[in-house]
């Protein structure tokens, strides 16, 4: 029996966890007490997270024929890729990179996609969970990554978790909340568009109107601004007269019209955040996914600003920060922009028009290659209906290690290891850049995706361009083509725990808000439904529901509502109800919650034969892109 110490698969806290092996395979995951993240004590689905990786592998190249897919060689599946991509225009190739997979993979798919396919439609899942954040951090502070640590949050006097259920999703930083609360240090105010763990765990807990974020934030910055509590520094920082202008209409009578709390807790809340001494905020996907996703996070940097707090927003996936970092984004441009590093290193100057977005070039007609490496579009955009058909008519190459909806619709099919199999780097929601090493070895036929896309350009007669022996190889190029890596290096990064990318604001300045108008409810669909995640699976659930501890705690999808919209529809739990949305329906069971709100049902996304997002209209934030996956109306009947 050995240990071995590797990253988690699942979230951007980013634990490292001990690896129990015997006879090759991990038998068991313990916490790593040397792990300055976890401390020690990984949550749930760590400690599970060995029992997906042998399950239901891909273990061959694949190429789909009448009937199925069968196995074939990489030869004869990069021919097939070959054949289709010759001749196309940029615009035709879309590129969906990873967050579950290394920077090292990233970096080499962003590569081929700008030398190879000599297109920028490349993006990645932060897309669909934190766009609106890194688009607003850009624009107030010049920099897509979180200021601080998670280890600010245990120095905290009061923090304000908005859109966020750390209790639930993220275990390992709410640890750092829950110590200080039992200290006696610290005052937690949770504000959600529904009922959460984090909301009960809080002391001052409140459900808000889906729509009245921006409101209800921007009415505390008045307030700060008005009794003049506030950083004296932020006067001269460029924008803020702009920004108290437009602050006008949140006035106490507005902000509680419009976010539908009392006048009472609203004030209550303002005493709270006017009196710390150390604030923070914390914020997820409740604020981000929604059409003002963009405004909502200006609205919560600027209140840090003004109480000279800290920013914790919890993003999604291990590697997701990297991800976007490696260059899975339609407007990345590598070197810091600089043609003649660009022409040095890579060989050739790039197009530089910013390429599409993947929730705009999923749904075009122009779209007609796909590359997806290791993701699950097909289960995690809005208006899957219509994203389906799309699909079915593109040509998809389906770079994965788990077969998952978007499988369904690949023409080719790549298999590629797991993050624990293969050696890389993961960068972590605080930008904290961490080695990783195999745990175990892959099957033989099964390579890091890196190589993978390697092998294919050099098949396609790029072979100069991809030379890498190994992943320090591609870590090397990383830190010369990105400016934030360019401090690190690959022995340092494999034997240091406090490695950061940089993670400085290159300035501070403010944005006007804009005062969004409230829509009302459409006349046929009474309910608000809203998207959640379980504290035992994660995102489309590929892996955790292929690990048999978390399938036992929690086997299927199921909509939570509140009694009384239990005693209207007539339903008792287990029934089940067919909802329906303007763009489409699913059949679900219900379960019937006291602490749910009534008017509001709750469904989370991780399962294959639920796809609530089919009910999501295919709605963008306009600045950032990030689709509405967070509210949508619903009529509900029992069936
Ligand atoms: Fe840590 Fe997230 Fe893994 Fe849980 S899922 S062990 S919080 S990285």
């Amino acid at each position: 029996m050995k240990k071995v110490l590797a990253s988690c698969p699942y979230c951007g806290v980013g634990c490292r966890l001990c690896y129990i092996i015997q006879n090759g395979k991990v038998i068991k995951v313990e916490g790593d007490p040397s792990d300055p993240v976890s401390e020690g004590r990984p949550c749930i689905k760590g400690l599970t997270a060995y029992q997906f990786i042998d399950k239901e592998r891909i273990i061959s190249p694949q190429i789909k024929e009448v009937g199925g897919f069968r196995n074939c060689d990489w030869e004869e599946a990069f021919e097939k890729i070959a054949k289709k991509i010759k001749d196309l225009k940029p615009e035709n190739f879309g590129f969906v990179g990873s967050g579950e997979l290394s920077n090292e993979d990233n970096f080499v798919f962003s590569k081929f996609a700008r030398l190879v396919a000599r297109s920028n439609n490349i993006d990645c899942c932060a897309r669909t969970c934190h766009a609106a954040t890194t688009v607003a951090m850009r624009k107030l502070f010049g920099n897509p990554a979180m200021p601080n640590f998670i280890d600010d949050l245990g120095r905290a006097d009061v923090i304000l978790a908005i859109g966020t259920n750390p209790a639930g999703n993220y275990p390992i930083a709410f640890n750092r909340v829950r110590a200080a609360k039992a200290r006696g240090d610290l005052k937690l105010i949770a504000i959600d568009i529904t009922s959460s763990a984090t909301l009960e765990a809080a002391d001052l807990g409140v459900v808000i109107n889906h729509q009245g974020i921006t409101a209800f934030v921007g009415g505390l910055c008045r307030l700060l601004i008005e009794e003049k509590v506030y950083d004296p520094a932020c006067d001269g920082r460029e924008g803020f007269e702009e920004f108290k202008e437009s602050l006008e209409p949140y006035t106490i009578e507005n902000v509680i019209k419009i976010s539908g709390i009392t006048r009472e807790t609203y004030l209550g809340i303002f005493d709270l955040v006017k009196n710390a001494k150390q604030f923070v905020t914390m914020h997820g996907m409740g604020v981000t996914q929604q059409i003002n996703g963009v405004e909502n996070v200006i609205a919560i940097l600027s209140l840090a600003q003004l109480k000279k707090g800290m920013i914790i927003p919890l993003r999604g996936k291990i590697n997701v920060q990297g991800a976007g970092d490696m260059g899975t984004c339609p407007d990345w441009v590598p070197f810091g922009g600089s043609t003649s590093k660009t022409k040095e290193i890579w060989g050739e100057i790039l197009q530089d028009a910013p390429g599409h977005r993947m929730s705009e070039f999923l749904y075009s007609n122009d779209l007609k290659v796909l590359f997806v490496l290791g993701g699950n579009i097909a289960q995690s955009l809005p208006e899957l209906d219509t994203l389906h058909k799309n699909l079915e008519r593109v040509f998809v190459v389906y770079i994965n290690h788990h077969p998952s909806k978007t499988m369904e619709f690949a023409n080719v099919i790549l298999p590629c290891t797991v993050l624990v199999e293969s050696e890389g780097t993961i960068t972590n929601g605080e930008r904290r850049v961490r080695y990783t090493r195999p745990v175990v070895k892959a099957c033989e036929n099964v390579l890091p995706a890196w190589k993978i896309v390697a092998n294919l350009a050099a098949y396609l007669g790029q072979e100069e361009k991809f030379k890498y022996n190994d992943a320090g190889d591609v870590f090397n190029e990383i830190t010369k083509a990105i400016p934030a890596y360019g401090g690190l290096s690959w022995e340092k990064t494999k034997s240091n725990d406090n490695i950061f990318a940089d993670k400085s604001k290159f300035f501070e300045k403010f944005i006007p808000l804009k005062n969004t108008p409230l829509s009302p409810p459409p006349k046929d669909f009474p309910y608000l439904l809203t998207t959640q995640r379980s504290p035992f699976h994660f995102c489309t659930g590929e892996q955790t529901r292929r690990s048999e501890g978390l399938v036992k705690l929690h086997g299927k999808a199921e909509c939570l509502i509140s009694e009384k919209d239990a005693l209207s529809l007539g339903v008792k739990n287990g029934d089940f109800v067919r909802l329906t949305s303007p763009v489409g329906n699913i059949e679900i069971s219900v379960k019937i919650l006291k602490k749910a709100t009534p008017g509001i049902f709750s469904v989370p996304f991780h399962f294959q034969d639920v796809l609530v997002n089919k009910l999501f209209g295919h709605e963008l934030d306009p600045i950032s892109g990030e689709p509405n996956l967070k509210a949508c109306w619903v009529r509900a009947e029992k069936i």
